[in-house]
């Protein structure tokens, strides 16, 4: 899918609120832009001795509930527009939570494959020193998304704290824990997850024991997802993928051994005893749960007849078209949206600004009671409207997301 038709995608899903919201013109024309935007040139010594110019971004969508939030992406295909539909993205998301955060997005267009761990290091500074005056802890605050990861956060921590003169260490989420991280922040978009497909899997009984189960992405989010769909719940992982390809076994995947091929021979494909298959077969293949886990619009128009799932966990942002929505609805597959299904993530992200706020730190034990607990009571709202209203779980859960942001647009006097 075209980065602008990520935009399109939301903006058609905020439509689909309108008659049912209160949703007047003047709400949804401020609702489809961004309040503010910043486009940078990061200038970087690489490690040649030349300088390269990366361009950035950082979106602030909309912060009627609170600061905005948001992950930085390391990517060549990031565009303004890309990272503009994802800050969107993210105001839903949080809002959906019920956390008081507004939503957020930025990016670096750059490729991390083909640069050093000091060149990806002077990246991360760099864009801290380009959005200084829009970021903090009570502005904006972002946290890792596809190729960025604990230590570039590190790395923004730092450079964030060094400009203020002082350890800010909610300016950043998603640190290692040594550094003010919460505990059970790695692998919480993957946990959360889990929590939805079991409350999904028992509202359309499937027994989740028996069921197989394939994700698209072998990165943090699709890793621990495998890795937990499998340990948690019982599941059988038949196929996993990365940018270079899938692999396939009918008698079920074990993650942590594809995951150690992975880092031996940079990709899942090859893996012994399995067939290697294409992204495209894996979103077809005849299993019970489908996590896409990956990149944006994967499932479209053209695809969405063939998947043969009785579920699709969307794990990744964006990662169905609307045209494919209508048909996975008709074709009665269970779908958990994304601003649910991943929501997980910016929620261990906003327990580690409380925690970083009070220097009071959790155990795993206590971020995950927390965790399951919001997930699930959000999983059961979102049933529960879709059921009251007639609508599909994807228009349910924009209901409920962008029903609180025109409140406190309300609130504060704004429409
Ligand atoms: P990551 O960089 O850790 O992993 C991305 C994975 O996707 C890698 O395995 C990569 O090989 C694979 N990939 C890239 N292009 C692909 C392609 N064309 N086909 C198949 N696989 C491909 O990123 P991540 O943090 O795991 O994020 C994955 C998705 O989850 C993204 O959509 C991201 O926005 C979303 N997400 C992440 C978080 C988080 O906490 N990290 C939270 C919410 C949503």
């Amino acid at each position: 899918m075209a980065q602008q038709d990520l935009l399109e995608t939301v903006r058609k899903h905020l439509l689909t609120c309108k008659c049912d919201l209160g949703l007047d013109d003047d709400v949804y024309e401020i609702l489809r832009f961004p309040a503010r935007e910043l486009h940078a040139s990061l200038p970087v010594r690489m490690d040649d001795g030349r300088i390269r110019v990366f361009p950035a971004f950082r979106v602030q969508y909309n912060d009627a509930l609170g600061p905005t939030k948001g992950g930085v992406r390391f990517h060549p295909g990031e565009t303004a527009e890309s990272v503009r539909a994802l800050a969107s993205l993210m105001t839903w998301k949080c809002a959906l939570q019920n956390l008081p955060l507004g939503g957020a997005k930025g990016a670096v267009a750059c490729n991390p494959r083909e640069l050093s761990s000091g060149e990806l290091e002077r990246i991360s500074r760099a864009y801290v020193r380009a959005f200084f005056p829009l970021m903090g802890p009570e502005r904006d605050v972002p946290a890792p998304d596809m190729y960025t990861n604990q230590q570039t956060m590190a790395w923004m921590m730092d450079e964030y704290s060094r400009l203020a003169g002082q350890n800010v260490p909610g300016a950043i989420t998603g640190k290692p824990p040594v550094l003010g991280g919460s505990e059970g922040r790695l692998d919480a978009t993957a946990i959360g997850g889990c929590y939805t497909i079991r409350e999904a899997a028992g509202g359309i009984g499937l027994g989740l024991r028996s069921a197989t189960v394939a994700v698209q992405g072998f990165g943090n989010v699709g890793y621990h997802a495998a890795m937990l769909v499998r340990s948690q719940l019982g599941c059988r992982v038949v196929a996993v993928s990365d940018s270079r390809g899938g692999i396939y076994d009918s008698r079920g995947l074990n993650p942590e051994e594809v995951q150690e091929h992975k880092m031996q021979t940079g990709s899942v494909v090859d893996f012994h005893g399995a067939d290697n298959i294409s992204n495209h077969d894996l979103l077809e293949l005849d299993v019970d749960v489908l996590i896409p886990a990956a990149l944006e619009g994967v499932i479209t128009g053209e695809n969405a007849s063939r998947i043969r799932a009785r579920m699709v966990a969307e794990l990744a942002n964006g990662p169905t078209t609307t045209e494919a929505d209508g048909v996975l609805s008709q074709n009665g597959v269970h779908l958990i949206p994304d601003i649910l299904g991943n929501g997980g993530g910016v929620i261990v992200s906003y327990f580690e600004m409380v925690q970083n706020f009070s220097r009071w730190y959790w155990d795993e034990a206590e971020v995950h009671r927390l965790l399951e607990k919001k997930m699930v009571s959000c999983y059961r709202q979102v049933l529960e409207t879709s059921r009251k209203m007639n609508v599909n779980m994807r228009q349910a859960a924009y209901m409920e997301a962008v029903g609180r942001v025109i409140q406190a647009m309300k609130a504060r006097g704004w429409v």
